[in-house]
């Protein structure tokens, strides 16, 4: 595939063995940086013969189990110990992650909505324009470590976007039991083409993502997960030349479906849940009630869920205003319904 013409320069070589650190140069120029480079780190382990990989965080910027995961991967990983080359980019949306922030404040960009990006768009696009034209091509498999930001929290998951190619699901299917997370959260209606797993789904990449806690901290059980995870699953695509101690359990996929599966909030208020992360919910249960903040003799408002299944996510604020998400449920499913079967591939 021919790269498509970048502005973007990379200070290291991807090509050679070892170990290297550098930085993508986006030049930008406005009121802050008017010849300005923004430097967005980027590290280059391994050489030989073997797949390359792509690790990434900080596609958000308020999200921080997977920035500390993908750092420690570029300062412990001995290119000794790596078959091909593993490439980290461990704060994705760099104006993003230095303000703490869930998208770019410098053109307001959410990363993870950019794809395929823009060569000569505004750096969050012309960054994700980078890593869909020059870095997706060479790779055999992905994983973006995401949590849910300062705004929302999940069970510590494993996060699958489905696909309607029989290989390319069953290769995801098998990359998510290596990662071996408790819990896989499955998204179909509610993927999106923009993102990097719908970028890595163009170039045939078999990508994973995660969703590992949120609320804008560092959750220790999450972090444990998504390093062991991490480790599992460098060792599954034929990174690591030694397997991992620690085995796989068994994860359990929870599906969300539609827009049934989303709870909202129906006016501005205070909200009070009902139930906690992890939750197993039927249709109608109560999830929670919104207070007026005026009038204290208003009854608050009662909201309930659409679907019945396991709260996999729960905003975090408890401000609220009409149309935000509330919370989402998943529906447990078999691994063996998520596979496509020959004759709808
Ligand atoms: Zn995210």
């Amino acid at each position: 595939m021919s790269e498509a013409p970048t502005r973007i320069h990379c200070t290291i070589d991807l090509e050679a063995p070892g170990r290297r650190v550098g930085r993508l140069e986006v030049r930008h120029s406005d009121n802050r940086h008017a010849y300005g480079i923004i430097p967005v780190p980027i590290a280059c382990i391994g050489g030989g013969r073997g797949p390359t990989v792509l690790v990434t965080a900080g596609n958000h910027g308020d999200e921080h189990e997977g920035r500390i995961i993908a750092r420690r991967l570029v300062r412990e990983l001995d290119p000794a110990q790596v078959r091909g080359r593993l490439i980290v980019m461990p704060a994705l949306n760099y104006p993003a992650v230095l303000e703490d922030s869930r998208v770019s404040p410098l053109d307001g960009g959410n990363m993870n909505r950019a794809y395929p990006g823009d060569a000569g768009g505004t750096p969050t696009f012309a960054i994700a324009h980078y890593v869909e034209s020059v870095l997706l091509p060479r790779c055999d498999a992905a994983l973006d470590l995401h949590s849910g930001g300062k705004v929302s929290e999940y069970l510590p998951c494993a996060f699958l976007v489905e696909s309607g190619d029989r290989d390319l699901m069953s290769a995801k299917l098998d990359a998510v039991k290596a990662f071996g997370a408790p819990v896989t959260t499955v998204v179909s209606a509610t993927a999106d083409p923009r993102s990097l797993s719908g970028a890595a789904d163009r170039h045939g990449v078999v990508s994973l993502a995660t969703e590992l806690g949120g609320a804008g901290t560092v959750d220790l059980d999450a972090l444990a997960v998504g390093e062991a995870g991490t480790r599992r699953w460098l060792a599954h695509v034929g990174l690591l030349k030694q397997e991992v101690a620690s085995p796989a359990a068994a994860t359990r996929f929870l599906r969300t479906r539609d827009r049934n599966d989303f709870v909202v909030a129906p006016m501005d208020g205070l909200f009070e849940p009902r139930v906690r992360l992890g939750d197993r919910v039927r249709a109608r249960d109560i999830a929670g009630i919104v207070h007026p903040v005026d009038d204290p003799e208003r009854e608050g408002v009662e909201v309930r869920f659409s679907s019945a299944g396991v709260v996999v996510c729960r905003r975090v604020p408890a401000r609220t205003l009409r149309g935000d998400y509330l919370f989402h449920v998943g529906e447990p499913v078999e691994e063996e319904s998520l596979r496509v079967s020959k004759e709808s591939s």
